[in-house]
């Protein structure tokens, strides 16, 4: 029996039912566990390495991406884990021009000193010849510009060339797209955003049906040790149970508001990759299950962002995105390269009537 989405979610990683046991276990509090004095270690022996609550939300992540999942306490712990069990001096990895400026940051800082060259790409092209390329991390949607590539496509050129392919699947959610059946070898992501959804709990993962890549990126959290703790963990499981609902009500209201800020002269660059008119359309609808609920534009400069974000009673001034609430980020003020008015919105679960009237009057008073 294949279930849908609302389905899945709610059962992700469950263990099977016992009379008298909770649904899904609480979180186990423990760094040792209790050892067999005479046989020593058994399923469980330290908390860095082996971990119950950790095992059953990397059961409910891997159920939904379609391949073994190993979490992380950071999505930045997850990404760089990848990248540095990975590349080795003298590799070269193909990295988004567009995206989440950290991974940039961090190739531009330790992956250079390390040997490792860089090759920035745009995420909707054109791609480099991937002769010589160990690895091509895509994140599609990116964030923040919301543009989309086909994973098909440039998993597929990059495998003739010999290349590895990863995909950052923050924004889409394993419910957006499952980029291992398009062909990537790995998925990473931040789990802090629409995957946990409350603004509450940092999380990252990696995903992959290759063994040793697998083991590979296993074999470094041990010895790195970026686990997340076991409350983060078990907040991180019960949130993904109501994935499929949250993404329904932000999607639904991303489509509002783009719609909504799309008929006004006074914003310009609206991007949200469901818009018919938008550049990404048409690859995210061919390729993407559901578009996520982050929605970006423009509104001249900071002044107005500022006057736009005080206005607005239903939009909190906040990074990240992906949760309950309905927030916005001037990505500028973080010192990344975008425009100085541009914004990030990232629409919650409220109901679109009153989101829609909010920023309504908030941009008509800003
Ligand atoms: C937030 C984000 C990250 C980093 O995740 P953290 O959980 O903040 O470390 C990586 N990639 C993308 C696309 C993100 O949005």
């Amino acid at each position: 029996m294949t279930y849908s989405d609302g389905t899945r979610v709610v059962h992700a990683g469950l263990p099977e039912a016992e009379v008298g046991e909770p649904f899904l276990p609480g979180p186990v509090f423990a760094a040792p566990y209790h050892l067999d004095p005479a046989d020593g270690p058994g399923e469980n022996g330290y908390a860095r390495t082996e971990h119950p609550t950790r095992r059953r939300l990397e059961a409910a992540i891997g159920e939904l991406e379609g391949g073994p999942a190993l979490v992380f306490s950071s999505g930045q712990a997850a990404i760089t884990a990848l990248l540095l069990a990975v590349l080795r001096t003298g590799d070269t990895v193909v990295l988004p021009s567009d995206g989440y400026f950290t991974v940039r940051a961090f190739a531009e800082g330790t992956l250079r000193d390390l040997g490792v060259k860089t090759v920035l790409a745009p995420t909707a092209g054109p791609y480099p010849d991937f002769s010589g390329v160990r690895l091509v991390l895509l994140e599609t949607p990116a964030n923040p510009g919301l543009d989309v590539c086909d994973i098909r496509q440039v998993s597929a050129a990059a495998h003739a060339a010999g290349a590895l392919v990863a995909v950052d699947n923050t924004t889409a959610t394993p419910l957006g797209q499952n980029p291992l059946a398009l062909g990537a070898d790995l998925v990473v992501a931040s789990g802090t955003k629409a995957l946990t959804g409350h603004s509450d709990v940092l999380l990252g993962y990696v995903a992959t049906g290759d063994d040793a890549l697998f083991a590979k990126v296993e074999t470094w959290r041990k010895q790195t040790g970026a686990v997340p703790g076991a409350f983060d963990t078990w907040l991180a499981h019960r949130s993904i149970a109501t994935l499929d609902l949250r993404l329904a009500r932000q999607s639904q209201n991303a489509a509002a508001v783009a719609a909504l800020l799309s008929g006004r002269d006074d914003v310009t660059g609206v991007r949200w990759p469901g818009l018919h008119s938008d550049p990404s359309y048409a690859v995210a609808s061919e390729q993407m299950r559901r578009i996520p609920g982050v929605v970006s534009f423009d509104l001249g400069d900071a002044g107005r962002v500022a006057r736009f974000l005080t206005a607005a009673a239903l939009v909190f001034a906040a990074t990240s995105f992906g949760g309950v609430h309905t927030t916005a980020d001037r990505r500028a003020q973080w010192g990344d390269d975008t425009a100085p008015g541009f914004v990030r919105l990232s629409c919650g679960i409220e109901d679109t009537v009153d989101l829609l009237a909010d920023l309504t009057a908030a941009l008509d008073q800003a």
